[in-house]
């Protein structure tokens, strides 16, 4: 077995909707070819063996056991091969569920597919499968401390790619909302929802949380004044920067007991407690000055720790804190002890997990020290050791949830504090004996107030109830009934993506909003481009949908992409399929017509409920999408009479079709005319069918995304198929003598709509013809012999870049058609596509048309343009 290719898919794509991340493994069995899993030696015996737990894959019988029946009585490697990907990521902890595997049309090779949660877990359970499988063909087994290093990788690059336990609730709760999120690549951040309705989070600070507020909250001394100026009990303190003026701080704050932190610090570090005396107090000092240049001297408050946190002026959740500590059971040591609680599968390094691990540091020893202990002492049954002063969940302590035991005046007195700090979402450090009584009747004291607090205590207490703490964040971000979306307008098809896209942005312009848009020419915002290319994949629709000054996206969504990685998008409003023809057959493994529709189908199964699935009528595979869609259909048509049109219109549907010269939309039994097709400067006076098709695509897009009609028909005027605004769609240039036509039409559908215009031409017609490399042999035979009916004189040229094939191949390839169809046609071959074209203006005659299909349509338009007859731009006739 040999893995050719992993590509990991990111969004809806061609194997499921749903689904969006799969890995997708192109992989050649080689000699397995033709061995299935029954006349392997041991292959069933070794796999159950290895992995019993496959017995639960239930596979095409439908039942417990099923897949391992298929492995017993045979069933091809690459299936086996899917079933061991996903069982290793279940194993190591992971929810998958999906696969599925085909041959492909190269013999032996097959597309295994699967479903992963963690990208990089996914690609590597790829691996570890064929590698699992390999050993017990060529061994009978899989060394059991292989798989158990497989699953620990696993597991490790799991929790590597962990954005942390705040961040992940925030994300859920998005994602039970429906609201879109991505991780930006700077700083860790999450945008929630598109375009100009994005807001953002970084932890839990939000795009509302104020830079004052969190300068305020983490400078301590300035909380504590702000606060006791408020009358809000904090506690009594002083600020110094030398040892000399510590004794005069201690006398200050009434004595001892007495807490000693650093000024700017955090996660507790520096801080001493509960100080006795002067040695603690010196020994103190030092700790905090590591941390900070300034240090606080505090009167130590007795009580228990607990963390308020008020969310959008809301007390939401509270957690008392104990710190790390261990229970002795009368017959362990310490160390004994702090090695069972770190046995808890809970606890793990860090944020990683609820809870954290147990760890011997500096004050451990002192506290050791105080107590007359060591690690080896044995600790008497009941008696609670603190391996820590403070009780931070990351220094390992425990949280308890206590929200529904906080005395109304002190959610009352919460909610003022983080009001007065001005934090959207503050974490409240409140020291009181008992927190179901004021603070002023117990000598409770607020510590501290936490921009950013983390949410993992509320979120997943050691006891007590979990309580839903990012619910009150995306209320506040998003509330009841404000948007967090734009509409997504996605278009694909064979031909006329590009020039439908341009048009499609063009009419949401005339309705004031900024449209931000991707094409194969580029990615624009408003009118200005953002970035040259052929931008037709998932990153360019990202940086659309993460532009904070888009307002519409209109995304031209290719095969490639989708096959790459799928679509930018889980949903869209508006998905328009122009047509499916055969071109790019052969590659990514799709090699049917039939597959195409189906890669060009995701957009149209994409569409939400509510949204509109525009198809075009006059395409039969086109037209059947309307099966497998969960939008309303919307039909577009040139033809009114199409039976399609008449049942959608009468049972109240909605289309767009060409009637009486007219591009009219049809609602129910009304007929709404647009404009006339000589108007819409794109058809070139209606003269080219196939842009009246693509213009009837664009408006039916935008009238069911609630464009008025006179906005559409203000676009349709103003929208040229000028070589500025479309380059290389039907550019037709007047040269005074006669006309050039520039045009990227490179494959038989294209060819064929090129022809309806072309024919009806009333000079003579020559073509510069050719077509881009990696096309099937056949598919030039096939431009030849459209050439050979489209025109009468043909040059043959070929792309500067063949893409692989010998020079002069495509040319012969071509000329093979051109005689099929017409013996005596006049055709000459020049390979170099600059000669080519130069010969072909040249030999133009008196109100010729010369119709020029380059590689390179900027070189093509500046070669005519060298040709105007005066500087100023000609109309189109
Ligand atoms: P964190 O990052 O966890 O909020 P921190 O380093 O910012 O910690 P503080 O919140 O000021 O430090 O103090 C940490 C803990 O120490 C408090 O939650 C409290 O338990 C205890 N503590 C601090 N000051 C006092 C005090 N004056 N009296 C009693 N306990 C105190
Ligand atoms: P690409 O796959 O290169 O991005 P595209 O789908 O974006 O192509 P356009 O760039 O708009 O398509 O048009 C390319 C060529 O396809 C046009 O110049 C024209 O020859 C042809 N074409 C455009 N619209 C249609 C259509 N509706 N039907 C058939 N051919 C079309
Ligand atoms: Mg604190
Ligand atoms: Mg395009």
């Amino acid at each position: 077995m040999k893995i050719l290719k992993v590509q990991t898919l990111r969004g809806p794509n061609y194997w499921s909707i749903r689904r969006p991340k799969l890995v997708v493994m192109r992989l050649d069995l080689e000699d397995l070819a033709d061995k299935p899993s029954n006349v392997i030696p041991g292959f069933y015996e070794g796999l159950t063996e290895a992995l019993p737990s496959l017995v639960e894959h239930f596979c095409s019988p439908g039942c417990r056991g099923g897949f391992l029946s298929r492995v017993r009585e045979g069933t091809m490697m690459g299936h086996i091969v899917e079933h061991v990907a996903l069982e290793l990521q279940e194993l190591a902890g992971m929810v998958v569920g999906f696969g599925r595997t085909r041959e492909t049309a190269d013999l032996g090779t097959y597309q295994v597919v699967f479903e992963y949660q963690d990208e990089q877990a996914g690609r590597y359970a790829a691996r570890a499968a064929v590698r699992l499988c390999q050993s017990i063909i060529e061994t009978g087994h899989y060394p059991q401390e292989e798989l158990a290093q497989d699953l620990q990788d696993l597991r490790s690059l799991q929790a590597e790619a962990s954005l942390g336990p705040s961040t992940e609730t925030l994300i859920k709760e998005a994602e039970a909302r429906g609201i879109p999120w991505v991780q930006l690549s700077a700083r860790a951040m999450i945008q929630f929802g598109y375009g100009v309705h994005q807001k953002r989070i970084q932890a839990t600070l939000s795009n509302r949380t104020g830079i004052l507020a969190v300068e305020l909250a983490s400078d301590k001394e300035g909380t504590k004044q702000i606060l006791r100026e408020a009358g809000v009990p904090v506690p009594r303190g002083t600020v110094i920067g030398y040892l000399d003026e510590l004794e005069g701080a201690i006398a200050d704050v009434g004595g001892y007991p007495i807490v000693i932190k650093p000024l700017d610090g955090n996660h507790g570090r520096g801080i001493t407690i509960n100080i006795m005396s002067w040695e603690q107090a010196e020994a103190a000092y030092d700790a905090a000055k590591e941390v900070s240049r300034e240090v606080i001297v505090e009167r130590f408050y007795q009580g228990r720790d607990h963390r308020v946190l008020v969310i959008n002026g809301k007390v939401v959740a509270v957690a008392e804190r104990v710190p790390a500590h261990v229970v002795g059971d009368g017959s362990s040591t310490i160390k004994a002890l702090i090695d069972q609680t770190n046995e808890d599968p809970l606890r793990g390094e860090g944020h990683e997990n609820v809870l954290t691990k147990l760890e011997v540091d500096r004050t451990t020893w002192q506290l050791l020290e105080q107590q007359g202990y060591d690690l080896e002492t044995v600790l008497p049954e009941g008696e609670i050791f603190y391996l820590r002063a403070t009780a931070n969940l990351s220094t390992g302590g425990i949280a308890v949830d206590r929200t529904d035991d906080m005395h109304p005046e002190n959610i009352w007195l919460a909610q003022r504090v983080a009001k007065i700090i001005g934090l959207d979402i503050a974490g409240i450090d409140v020291v009181t004996p008992d927190i179901s009584r004021p603070l002023r009747e117990v000598d409770g004291v607020i510590v501290e107030v936490n921009a950013a607090p983390g949410f993992r205590m509320h979120v997943s207490p050691s006891r007590g109830i979990p309580r839903n703490v990012a619910e009150p964040v995306l209320s506040m971000l998003f509330p009841p009934g404000a948007p967090s979306r734009v509409p997504i307008i996605a278009l694909t098809g064979t031909n006329g993506k590009t020039t439908t896209t341009r048009l499609t942005a063009h009419i949401f312009k005339q309705t004031g909003q900024v449209v931000g848009y991707t094409t194969t020419d580029g990615t624009y915002i408003g009118d200005y481009l953002v970035e040259p290319g052929d931008n037709t994949g998932p990153q360019s629709a990202q940086l659309i949908l993460q532009d904070p000054t888009v307002e519409v996206a209109v995304l031209e969504s290719a095969r490639g992409g989708i096959l790459r990685s799928g679509l930018a998008f889980t949903a869209c409003d508006v998905g328009v399929v122009l047509n499916v023809a055969a071109d790019h057959l052969g590659l990514g493994d799709i090699n049917s017509i039939e597959q195409m529709a189906q890669v060009k189908g995701v957009v149209a199964e994409t569409v939400i409920p509510g949204g509109y699935v525009v198809l075009n009528a006059d395409d039969p595979l086109v037209a059947a999408m309307a099966d497998r869609v969960k939008g309303q259909i919307a039909y577009f048509s040139m033809n009114p009479d199409s039976p399609l049109i008449r049942s959608h219109t009468q049972q109240g549907g909605l289309a767009a079709v060409y009637e009486n010269g007219y591009l009219s939309i049809l609602k129910g039994d009304w007929t709404l005319r647009i404009e006339q097709a000589v108007n819409v400067p794109l058809t070139l006076a209606g003269r080219a069918p196939f842009m009246i098709a693509n213009a009837l695509a664009a408006s039916l897009a935008a009238f069911a995304q609630g464009v008025r009609i006179e906005d559409i028909r203000e676009a349709l005027m103003t929208f040229q198929a000028s070589t500025e605004q479309t380059p290389g769609r039907m550019n037709l240039v007047n040269l005074g003598r006669y006309h050039a036509l520039v045009d990227y039409a490179h494959n038989a559908h294209s060819y064929e709509a090129l022809g309806g215009f072309v024919k009806n031409w009333p000079g003579e017609r020559i073509g510069v013809v050719g077509g881009p490399g990696d096309r099937r042999d056949e598919d030039f035979v096939t431009l030849g012999k459209l050439s050979a009916q489209m025109f009468d004189r043909i040059i043959i040229k070929e792309d500067d870049d063949t893409r692989g094939r010998p020079r002069g191949d495509a040319a012969s390839l071509i000329t093979e058609g051109i005689v099929q169809v017409k013996p005596d046609a006049r055709y000459e071959t020049i390979l170099d596509e600059v000669t080519a074209i130069h010969t072909a203006l040249d030999a133009a005659s008196l109100n010729g048309l010369v119709v020029i299909l380059p590689e390179s349509v900027t070189r093509a338009i500046s070669l005519i343009n060298a040709r105007r007859p005066e500087e100023k731009p000609s109309p189109s006739p």
